[in-house]
């Protein structure tokens, strides 16, 4: 099928060419025409299935815009993270390039000055992606008004509620106009989402594209103890010479002292968190996306979502938290049908938890060993904590750390023997 068949205007199939898609994704030729008939929506969409264009390209053919001022303010998007909002406004922004009609669209993000976002919202705005405290704050100052809306987009919505953005959420909803269209999409649903679709759709088509990350993504898992890991990192970047890489780490201390030591062996590399001045923060991913730098080492909060196109390779340095974290992380690489590789550093003391990655996504990874890291620890050191990331211990995190205890490595396997596996559910559609 081809985009000309969705019914789209000429002017957004030649921004479609131009950004070199071929033909729709699952996503796109299921939400597409839906979201132009007006329905309400219930996506379930990993990032990198193409969901910013599914939703963009039908909401800029319904947009009216009449050439008053002050613009009303017709669709919201709420995403997650700062960097997410940017990047949906950037590809918004360049698929309304060549309308007939100018269209305005407003990213409204916290940590940087609210000022100039109070400017770009005089006279209105067709369009503003926002994350949920910002938005609040804007609305305090009477910065901007939901009259007119037609249009909200839930972006990632299961991370808006994981990150504790539910009381914000509750206050806009309370504020936003209807009837309107509702868009949801989220990679995952648990309770809370369903809880929120519930309460905001009405009568939502459901599109479903199966979970998991494309295929085309190679999963290792390499058995190394944790103090070899920066050492192990430098010799794979060099071995495999990977154009790029984003390596996950489980804190901010962690960020930057990988990318020191990767900077100091002449590898180029730059630390992401939340804690950096978003000013910086943006540098660091707009150097990054550009190829300027090698390496970025992050944590989970500070890459969520963000694309980049062709990434070879995502490290788990540290391990996720969680299994879906797992899948967020290592769906950064093999995106839009390219090839990837995702390789997670397991030593002795998060093994278990591991394990309890693989059985939650029905993987069986051998753990690799290289030569020259051949793992010495047999038992977890008695301060470690392993990969997993919090400040706090949970519960489960205890009951892993003591499963942890009594392992060895003897599962670790010769690399000669690895085999790749293939992902359990992975998009039969998406190649
Ligand atoms: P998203 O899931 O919106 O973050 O998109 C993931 C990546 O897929 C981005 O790099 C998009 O530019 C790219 N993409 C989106 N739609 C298509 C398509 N129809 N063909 C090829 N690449 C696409």
């Amino acid at each position: 099928m081809s985009f000309a068949a969705l019914g789209l205007h000429h002017s957004l199939l030649a921004a479609v060419a131009a950004r070199g898609y071929a033909e729709p994704t699952p996503v796109q030729r299921e939400a597409i025409p839906l979201i132009l008939a007006g329905r309400d929506l219930q996506a379930s969409a990993q990032t990198g299935s193409g969901k910013t264009a599914a939703f963009a390209l039908p909401l800029l053919q319904r947009l009216h815009t009449p050439p008053e001022s002050p613009r009303a303010l017709q669709t919201l998007v709420l995403a997650p993270t700062r960097e997410l909002a940017e990047q949906i406004a950037q590809v918004i922004a360049d698929l309304a390039r060549d309308l007939p009609q100018s269209v305005k669209v407003v990213t409204a993000v916290g940590g940087v000055s609210i000022n100039p976002q109070m400017m770009a919202l005089r006279g209105g705005a067709d369009i503003v992606i926002a994350t949920p405290g910002r938005l609040l704050d804007l609305l305090a100052h009477n910065a901007l008004s939901f009259r007119g809306l037609q249009t909200l987009v839930l972006d990632e919505a299961d991370r808006l509620l994981e990150l504790g953005f539910e009381d914000e959420l509750d206050e806009l909803l309370q504020a936003l106009p209807s009837p309107r269209q509702t868009l949801l999409f989220s990679a995952t649903f648990p309770d809370e989402v369903l809880g929120l679709a519930a309460q905001l759709l009405r009568d939502p088509a459901r599109v479903e594209i199966a979970a998991g990350p494309p295929a085309v993504i190679q999963q290792r898992a390499i058995a190394v103890d944790a103090p070899r890991r920066t050492q192990l990192l430098r010799s794979l970047i060099e071995t495999h010479g990977w154009p790029q890489v984003l390596v996950f780490v489980a804190t901010r201390y962690a960020t930057e002292h990988v990318a020191t030591k990767l900077r100091r062996a002449g590898i180029g590399a730059i630390a992401l968190h939340g804690e950096l001045a978003q000013m910086v923060r943006r540098e660091a991913l707009a150097d990054f996306k550009a190829q300027r730098t090698r390496v970025l080492v992050a944590t989970d909060l500070a890459a969520r979502g963000i694309d980049i196109a062709q990434l070879p390779a995502v490290v788990n340095y540290d391990l996720p938290r969680s299994a879906v974290d797992y899948v967020h992380r290592i769906g950064r690489t093999g995106r839009a049908g390219e090839e990837g590789v995702a390789v997670s550093f397991v030593s002795a003391a998060t093994e278990a938890h591991f394990r309890l990655i693989e059985k939650r996504h029905e993987l069986a990874l051998p753990r690799e060993v290289i030569a020259g890291f051949e793992p010495t620890e047999t038992e977890v050191p008695a301060a470690a904590t392993g990969g997993i990331k919090g400040k706090r211990k949970s519960k489960k995190d205890k009951l892993r750390e003591a499963a942890g205890q009594t392992r060895t490595v003897e599962s670790a396997a010769p690399a000669s023997g690895f085999v790749w596996p293939a992902w359990r559910g992975a998009a039969k559609d998406q190649t």
